[in-house]
């Protein structure tokens, strides 16, 4: 435990000596954190000075082993790691679904080369990943993928189309389902392969929403050859891999959540902010009573999240019991957002223009963009069945 405690201090007088000063308190949501890949933009330079420095340490993946340059640490003291950013309220240095959601599927699945090959380059923030599983047709019943990849000597030739690939047009990579055995029973017939979207064929097209924001692509494969080296586990075994992906992916989008209203300010600094205090409660008790019961609602799934953290951690990694956490924490998320948005009232429906802050903007968006929870990495409709029929084991 003292080491722990040392550790802390001097995480703590790291962090405050390397991060820049521009960087604390800014967002660090989905919209926006830093992505890190190829074309990533830094309006605040600093932002990526603190991506540069947290790299060099390899504290971008806090856990990752050491010999792909991820940070080695042990998961007590990335959380100590963690709470000291929370102290200074520094953001995360990246996020993205390197971090999340194929990385941990390498350290999982990939041979040493293949973890020698892109990992370090999703820790130094350098290659930014997309995730191509969904088809027209092919969503909740991911399995009837039709995009085809037929091996020619080295390579597979790689035809078909990809949907609701999020930013695929800023990605440097993409980890893609593809068919190739069409013969097979459909889970038996996928492979799970590693697709550099700068190769010749590979055309994305922005989808745009009702807001105009262009957050999904579809993305187009036209004689795609990707190197036989680049599969993931084995050929037509890619379904085992996709399943435990999606599981990480439920985990993160489950871990979503939180306690803050952007910039640094906790949901009681917004509602003094909106509502006023009456003494040192918060003015409006209706709002009072919604608050405190999202308090210890998030604590308690915290708690029970990192519980399960442990697990994981003990050699365990997720399984189908990840749905559950991908509902509750999906419904929490939107609790969350909802809440904000009530404690704000009218402020919380600007979408431009003068009279509104960039906080309440973000807010706007981040409550819309929301709504999409419940339906990506699975809708909870078919969370609800995964859990019937793989946690329960009740019959079809
Ligand atoms: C914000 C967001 C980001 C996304 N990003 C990506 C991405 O990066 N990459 C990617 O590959 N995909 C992505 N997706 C796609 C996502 O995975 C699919 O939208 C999702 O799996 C649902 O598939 P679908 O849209 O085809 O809906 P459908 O499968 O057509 O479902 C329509 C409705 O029917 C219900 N339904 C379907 N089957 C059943 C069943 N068996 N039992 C009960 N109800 C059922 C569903 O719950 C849903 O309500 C994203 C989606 C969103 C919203």
């Amino acid at each position: 435990m003292a080491d722990l405690e040392t550790f802390r201090t001097e995480t703590h007088q790291w962090l405050d000596a390397n991060a820049p000063a521009s960087i604390r308190g800014v967002g660090n949501t989905l919209l926006d954190g830093n992505w890190g890949g190829r074309k990533a933009r830094y309006p605040n330079p600093d932002m990526k000075v603190w991506l540069d420095v947290m790299a060099a340490r390899g504290w971008t993946a806090p856990e990752w082993p050491t010999q792909y340059g991820g940070g080695g640490l042990s998961k007590d003291e990335a959380k100590v790691l963690q709470q000291e950013m929370n102290a200074l309220r520094l953001p995360a240095p990246l996020i993205g679904f390197g971090l999340t959601m194929i990385g941990p599927t390498l350290l999982q699945y990939g041979t040493e080369e293949q973890k020698h090959e892109h990992l370090p380059g999703i820790i130094k923030g350098e290659i930014r990943w997309c995730q191509g599983y969904s088809e027209p047709g092919s969503g909740s019943d991911l399995a009837s993928l039709k995009t085809r990849a037929i091996l020619e000597g080295d390579h597979y030739v790689i035809n078909g189309q990809k949907v609701w690939t999020s930013f695929a047009n800023l990605a440097d990579w993409m980890f893609m389902l593809v068919r190739t055995d069409p013969e097979a029973k459909k889970q038996e017939g996928i492979t799970f392969l590693l697709v550099d979207m700068q190769s010749p064929g590979v055309e994305t097209r922005p989808i745009k929403l009702i807001s105009g924001a262009s957050p999904f692509c579809e993305t187009f494969l036209t004689d795609v050859h990707a190197p036989a080296r680049n599969v993931i586990f084995e050929v037509n075994k890619g379904w085992t891999v996709a399943k435990s992906l999606l599981n990480h992916e439920r985990n993160m989008i489950a871990s979503a959540f939180g306690t803050t209203a952007g910039k640094g300010r906790t949901m009681r600094d917004w509602a003094k902010e909106h509502l006023g205090l009456a003494g040192d409660r918060v003015a409006d008790s209706a709002i009072r009573d919604r608050m405190a019961q999202y308090e210890m609602d998030s604590r308690a799934f915290r708690l029970t999240t990192e519980r399960a953290r442990d697990a994981a951690k003990a050699g365990r990694p997720p399984g189908p019991e990840s749905s559950m956490f991908k509902i509750y924490g999906t419904e929490l998320n939107q609790r969350r957002l909802e809440l904000l948005v009530s404690i704000a009232g009218p402020h919380a429906l600007g979408w431009e223009g003068p009279g509104f802050e960039d906080v309440e903007l973000t807010l706007t968006r981040d409550w819309l963009r929301s709504r999409g929870n419940t339906i990506e990495g699975g809708t909870s409709e078919i969370q609800l069945n995964i859990i019937a029929k793989r946690v329960l084991g009740l019959p079809d």
